[in-house]
This record gives C-alpha cells, sequence and structure tokens, in this order.
C-alpha cells in the first residue's frame, strides 16, 4: 500500500538514533535520544535504557509514516554481551559493555584459541562468555548469548539465539567457513552460542502487540543487524571493492571493500565479512586528537583557509597524542614526532595535515601489500572531514579521489540493511 520506508536503529555508547529511509537512500525520517540512566546496585540499568529508548524512538516516528514501514534493522556496540534465559529472553547477568574488559577469561581463551586471534583481548565477547560462565552458579543449562543489537531485535522478532557474523566475530564465530571452528564448539559452554545469519536477513515479523500498540503494518519485517562501526560505513556506501572510508575523528581509522580477506595481528588489520566480500580495516593513532591538542576547532578551521593544498609541505612529522603506534606502523615505541616548530602557524599546520596524508597514504599501502584490493576511491567520515583544504591535499598526497561522504550515521547503515532484508 503505496510508500515502503525502512526503518534502521543505532545504538551506540552514549545514545541511539532511528534513520526512516525510501528505497531511493533519501532520510524520511531521523531522531536521537540519549539513553536515562538509571542506578543500579553497581552502575547502571543499561538493559532498561536500551529497551526504554527502542520505544521512546519508535514513538518518535511520525505516525503518518509508521504504517509505511516494511522492514527493520539494529545496529549495535560490538562486544556488548547479553546473558540471558533461553525459555523467557530475560537477562540472567548484568550485561557486558564493549569496553569491558575481562583479564580474568584471558588465560583460558587464549589456550583454546589460535594465537593471535581477534578472541585474544580481555574485551572480546569470548571473554565476557567464559568469565560468566567460570563465575555464574545457576542458569547454565538454559542459558543463551546474545549481542546488544541481537537482543534488542528480539524485542521486536521475539525469535530467541540469532546473531549475525559482524557481530558474532569477536566471540570466535569464522565468518570464512560460515561456522563456530572446532576448537570453540568442543567447550562445555558452546550451548549458549547463537546462531549466525548474515547481516540485513529477514528474521521475522514484527511482533503483533509492537505492532498494534505503535500502528506499523502487518507485514513489517524485522532483519538481522550488524555492528556500529560496520554500520556507519555501510552508511558512507562503499560498496565496490577498492572503496574506502578514512574516519578522520580522534584518531585515523580506515577501512577498504577487498575481494580479499586479510589478517595481520602485528597491525591490527582485520576482515569483517561483507556478503562475498571483506571489510578490511586499522586504525593509528594519529588523527584529530594531536590537532586538539594544538589547536581550537575553530583555531583549526581559520588556520587551514589559508592553506594552499596544491603546494607540498617540506616539513615531516609523526603526529602522535602519546608514544606508540600499531597501524601502518607497528611500533610501541615510536615517539610522537612535532618539529621543529615553524613560526607560522598556518605553514605548522600545514605540516601536519600533509604529515597525516602520509601516514594515510602508507596505510592504504600496506593493506595492499598485506594482500588486499587496491584502494581507487577514498571517502571520508568524522571531525576532519569537514576539512576542504585537508580533502586537496589528501588528494594530491594519496592520487586518489577524495571526497567527504554524504551519509556517516550508523543509523542510515543499519536501514540499509533493512532495505537489503526487504529485497530478498
Ligand atoms: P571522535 O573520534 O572523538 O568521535 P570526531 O569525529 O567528533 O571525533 O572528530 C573530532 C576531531 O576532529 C577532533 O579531534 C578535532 O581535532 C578534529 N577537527 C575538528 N575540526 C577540524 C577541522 N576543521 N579540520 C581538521 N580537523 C578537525
Amino acid at each position: 500500500v503505496g510508500e515502503r520506508l525502512y526503518l534502521g536503529l543505532d545504538f551506540g555508547t552514549s545514545g541511539a538514533r532511528f534513520a526512516l529511509i525510501d528505497k531511493g537512500g533519501t532520510i524520511k525520517a531521523e531522531a536521537k535520544r540519549e539513553y536515562p540512566l538509571y542506578p543500579s546496585e553497581e552502575s547502571y540499568d543499561w538493559i532498561r535504557s536500551w529497551k526504554d529508548t527502542l520505544y521512546l524512538l519508535l514513538e518518535d516516528i511520525p505516525i503518518d509514516l509508521r504504517k509505511h514501514i516494511v522492514s527493520i534493522s539494529i545496529d549495535g556496540t560490538s562486544a556488548t554481551t547479553i546473558i540471558v534465559d533461553g525459555n523467557t529472553g530475560e537477562p540472567v547477568w548484568r550485561p557486558f559493555l564493549y569496553n569491558e574488559s575481562c583479564p580474568d577469561a584471558l588465560p583460558m581463551v587464549k589456550s583454546i584459541a589460535p594465537p593471535n586471534h581477534t578472541v585474544c583481548s580481555g574485551s572480546s565477547t569470548l571473554c565476557k562468555l567464559v568469565s560468566w560462565w567460570n563465575n555464574a552458579d545457576s542458569n547454565k543449562k538454559s542459558a543463551l548469548l546474545l549481542h546488544q543489537a541481537d537482543w534488542l531485535l528480539w524485542l521486536l522478532h521475539g525469535k530467541l539465539g540469532i546473531s549475525d557474523y559482524n557481530n558474532a566475530l569477536k566471540v570466535g564465530y569464522d565468518p570464512e567457513v560460515d561456522s563456530y571452528p572446532s576448537w570453540l564448539v568442543s567447550q562445555s559452554y558452546s550451548h549458549v552460542l547463537p546462531s549466525v545469519v548474515a547481516p540485513g536477513t529477514s528474521i521475522g515479523y514484527l511482533k503483533e502487540d509492537i505492532r498494534t500498540k505503535f500502528g506499523f503494518q502487518e507485514d513489517c519485517v524485522v532483519c538481522s543487524g550488524t555492528t556500529d562501526s560496520i554500520a556507519a560505513l555501510l552508511a558512507a556506501r562503499a560498496t565496490q571493492p577498492g572503496k574506502a572510508v578514512t574516519s578522520l575523528g580522534s584518531t585515523l581509522a580506515i577501512k577498504l571493500l577487498s575481494n580479499t580477506r586479510i589478517e595481520d595481528s602485528r597491525f591490527g588489520v582485520y576482515s569483517h565479512r561483507l556478503d562475498d566480500k571483506w571489510l578490511v580495516g586499522g586504525a593509528s593513532n594519529t588523527g584529530g586528537a594531536v590537532l586538539r591538542q594544538l589547536f581550537t576547532d575553530d583555531e583549526l578551521e581559520k588556520l587551514s583557509e589559508q592553506i594552499n593544498p596544491l603546494e607540498a609541505s617540506p616539513l615531516d612529522y609523526y603526529p602522535l597524542p602519546k608514544v606508540g603506534e600499531r597501524f601502518p606502523v607497528a611500533d610501541p615505541n615510536l615517539a610522537p614526532r612535532l618539529l621543529p616548530r615553524p613560526e607560522n602557524d598556518v605553514e605548522y599546520l600545514h605540516g601536519i595535515l600533509e604529515s597525516i596524508a602520509r601516514i594515510e597514504a602508507k596505510a592504504y599501502g600496506l593493506l595492499k601489500d598485506l594482500g588486499a584490493t587496491e584502494v581507487d576511491e577514498v571517502f571520508t567520515a568524522g571531525g576532519g572531514a569537514k576539512n576542504d583544504k585537508w580533502i586537496k591535499i589528501r588528494e594530491r598526497v594519496l592520487g586518489l579521489p577524495v571526497s567527504s561522504a554524504i551519509q556517516t550515521e550508523a543509523a542510515y547503515g543499519a536501514a540499509l540493511l533493512a532495505f537489503k532484508g526487504d529485497q530478498q
């Protein structure tokens, strides 16, 4: 009946957003909400915050648009882990947050996983699972592990125990062979692992109580989601191999769509699966944090205006906020290099922006050397994306077309997954 709209919800670190798009990708409505904070015994009742925020956002959607929504998807923070009762879906333990570390579980995880596997980090989902398993005394038989997005999606479709291979990467799922590896399946807690589908797979219809309460249409489906960083990347529409997104936020993170999968733990380089392609990523410690140590955002804007981006700066720096770099140079002892500082701040900033661009070029070069598809176009997200002079400098240094991404909100990427689910 009329227009078909697609709803994406993004549950980030401090709040959540929705984006409602049509089949052409035009935004019909969007809104955001901070999480309400409900103090609990240990910290905050995040489960209640997320659940309330989900329903508040559904209410924020203009009523006349709700009946046109045919598909919904959600992204959440990676490695945010919820252990629920497999019969009721109710959490049996407080959630483990994305950045929480469980060092107590690390030795055990390292003893079963291949060396340098992504699960071999204290904040991995698997460390959280093992930590819970070692500490819980009841509910172990009927427990189920869900990621934040999985659990929120369950509130909408009501089928327990389903995840996607982006969220499941950090619990040990192998996206290449599309199954859990044998070293994981053989563990005593393997029955709590969710089943895994591709992101943007239609899972079921929106539950009837929610449909009638909010006035959604009868055949609205709910689709599997992804992680927040992947959703942000989907938003930028780097959909062909060779297309890449550089995020110039506090740090410099690059993501490249590649035909081949590459992994190198020395550089912290790993690949997420996206259908038949791979999203290869790495993050440098250089980026906006250094700029902020030296200049205000206002100064950055004014000084940048005076830079001639067609001229190469002779200044050669390695801007870092503190000692240590991982990608594209793996050296925990690498010291920041920001000297000599010229008297003229325009020249200084030019030198810094150009040096960061050289690090970016080196980063893309390294991905190619490691076997990834060669980059041919770069989109830009984050606070540095609005700097046109920097974009010109980077075009010259990278020798590639560089532009600022039109969409960078993860909620928009989740809406594209909802669209994908509707096309199946
Ligand atoms: P975060 O990673 O913290 O989310 P943002 O994407 O919000 O970062 O970007 C903030 C960064 O952008 C700051 O570190 C700041 O130095 C940088 N920034 C802000 N304005 C400019 C500008 N005009 N040119 C270059 N960088 C900028």
